[in-house]
């Protein structure tokens, strides 16, 4: 199948029986790939009401027709599975090389399930494909076991690994690649964990085959060309996602102390020019991209390298945690990769345990000893191990945020800072709402790369509730997770301003199936609907109260910065939910129709 491996690997973890079958071609023509096939194994493998840690959960991982071509950025690989942080759907988009190897190996998914006896790889090399015992390198960090695979293996191997925090259960463990790129979200690497496969490592040597190898050639080379006379390619190579952060600040987005601001007075210490001059040593990027975001650094205060800190990591480590050293920042990044938990959650938990600290809620008794006030940066780090390693404290926040708060109660709930579950990436929502939309209706909870809407805010007024925000999320949300379907990155598109039109003949070169953007946006609100569904089978009652956003941003406005005194009034959030529904095809209370479905081709699947 043309811009296919053509397989689909499945590892029976519990039995050791591994089998291939062909890719199906209706899969392919309606769902096409990545992200795509993982929702529909999911939905349609997966048991309703399965144990997120149990053996009926499966971990899917995919590639797309790009990947692994020389189109800029083909490089992602998404993972999916029920989630252990929100009990819904969770699918985390991985750059780096692994994919690519996926490919070259003559495969398009690998789909683990059950729950192996004990600590195992996966080994892939072209069709050799083995379970290998990996008992000496449980507990160890995921910087020492890659290094380990690259040693004993080959450079040519590709790895993904778990570190403690997915041993250890963390209900956002992610799972780590070269060296300093995540899958990061929804718990991921948690559910690798539970199934006690330390790492997948791959090569494969085989051919990719392509429908029209000169249009491929002639496409693949427009899309090269237009990154490389993109004006922000400069900028964005020096400064990768690091760009936003001093932007962020002025505008009043930047997390800052439990999200109660959404500047910070430290900002400077953090922008991506800071960064740039005191640590970044080089750039680095994913497989075949022109625009290396990636950003290769070395504290001389920690006496450490590691890849980043990107925005996320800056704005939920740093300001919202009152820090505002960038090293710092660099050492807790370089923390939660060793250990294999997300910067993001992380960032949150800690937060929230800082303002529970402050407000007296938590005290010494409860933290170990620490004093865990913002700011504290020698508590950030103990805190970091603990949560990993479930220790004290730390065992309560590797729930995530929603349970913990729960637990805690005291009115804590009001300011841990999460939609369906998962605690919100670095973008500060209280008079953005656009943004603040796109993270209640996330399919993963409150991720912003769906639908990465707080620029359109300040374009069209950062309060105003109107239908046309409304329809800019749903674009968004159907137009931009299809690079996660496709295997490449959105951030050519995002960051240099290519122009999209130029992939569709790359594709059309590639699988030999025409489509434009319109046919995939399509397949994107099916993939949408369809992950929506999955979330009310899952959860009883299911509705509009999951899609609610934290208090925070429509009942305290922040007392200083860019939004100080600035909120979203709760019937805004309401307002907005009744137009996003209405324009989905949705029920007043967020479940797709009849209709909707009929209309999308999944009547048949969801029945
Ligand atoms: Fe990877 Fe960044 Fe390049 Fe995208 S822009 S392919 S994330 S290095």
């Amino acid at each position: 199948m043309n811009g296919y491996g053509g397989q689909i690997l499945r590892v029976n973890l519990a039995t050791g029986k591994i089998t291939k079958e062909p890719t199906p071609p209706d899969l392919v023509r309606d769902f096409i790939g990545g992200r795509g096939f993982g929702a529909y194994f999911l939905f349609k493998e997966v048991p309703t009401n399965a144990d997120p840690l149990g053996p009926a959960n499966k971990l899917i991982i995919s590639s797309g027709p790009l990947s692994g071509l020389m189109i800029p950025g083909a490089g992602k690989c998404d993972f999916t599975t029920k989630s252990p942080l929100t009990g819904g759907y969770a699918s985390a988009s991985m750059g780096g090389h692994f994919t690519a190897e996926i490919k070259y190996a003559g495969l398009d998914s690998i789909i683990l399930e059950g729950i192996s006896p004990k600590p195992v790889y996966l080994f892939i090399d072209d069709d050799k494909v083995e379970l290998r015992d990996a008992a000496d390198l449980w507990g160890k960090g995921t910087i020492a076991v890659e290094k380990h695979f690259k040693e004993k293996l080959g450079e040519e191997f590709q790895v993904a690994v778990i570190g403690p925090g997915g041993e250890n259960g963390v209900s956002y463990a992610c799972i780590n690649h070269d060296f300093g790129r995540q899958a990061g979200r929804g718990g991921v690497g948690t559910v690798m964990g539970v199934k006690k496969v330390k790492a997948v490592v791959v090569h494969g040597t085989k051919s990719i085959p392509v429908a029209d190898m000169e249009a491929y050639r002639k496409a693949g080379m427009a899309l090269y060309k237009a990154c490389k006379d993109a004006e922000g390619l400069k900028d964005w190579t020096r400064y990768g996602t690091t760009i936003v952060t001093s932007w962020c600040d002025e505008v009043g987005a930047l997390p800052t102390r439990n999200f109660s601001a959404g500047s910070f007075e430290g900002g400077k210490g953090l922008y991506g020019q800071t960064m740039r001059e005191k640590i970044v040593i080089t750039d680095k990027g994913c497989f075949g991209c022109p625009s290396p975001c990636g950003k290769y650094s070395r504290s001389k205060k920690y006496n450490i390298h590691v890849e980043g800190p990107e925005y996320e990591t800056i704005g939920l480590m740093g300001s919202n945690l009152g820090i505002d050293d960038i090293e710092a920042v660099a050492m807790a990044n370089l923390l939660c990769d060793d250990l294999g938990i997300d910067t993001i959650s992380t960032g949150n938990a800690i937060g929230w345990a800082m303002e529970c600290y402050e407000k007296g809620i938590l005290t010494k008794k409860d933290t170990d000893g620490l004093e865990l006030k913002f700011g504290n940066i020698e508590a950030t780090f103990k805190l970091i191990e603990k949560i990993a390693r479930r220790e004290g404290l730390g065992a309560l926040l590797a729930e995530g945020i929603k349970r913990a708060s729960k637990k805690i109660g005291q009115g804590s709930e009001k300011f841990a800072i999460h939609v369906k579950g998962m605690e919100q990436s670095a973008y500060a929502t209280h008079n953005a709402t656009a943004m603040l939309l796109a993270y209640m209706t996330c399919d993963v909870g409150a991720h912003h790369n769906r639908s990465w809407a707080i620029t359109y805010d300040l374009q069209v007024g950062r309060d105003k509730v109107v239908p046309e925000k409304v329809a800019r999320v749903i674009w968004l949300q159907n137009f931009r997770p299809m690079f996660d379907v496709l295997g490449g990155c959105r951030l050519q598109w995002v960051e240099l301003g290519i122009d999209r039109d130029l992939y569709c003949p790359a594709l059309e070169a590639i699988t030999g199936v025409q489509r434009s953007w319109e046919d995939l946006e399509k397949v994107g609100a099916r993939i949408w609907n369809l992950t929506r569904m999955y979330w009310g089978r899952e959860n009883e009652g299911f509705g509009r109260q999951w899609d609610m956003p934290s208090p925070r941003f429509y009942e305290e406005a922040p007392k200083t910065g860019a939004t100080k005194g600035q909120i979203t009034r709760f019937e805004d959030v309401n307002k907005l939910l009744d137009m996003y529904y209405e324009q989905r095809g949705w029920t007043s209370d967020g479940i797709p129709t009849a209709a909707t479905l009929e209309q999308l081709g999944l009547a048949k699947l969801v029945a």
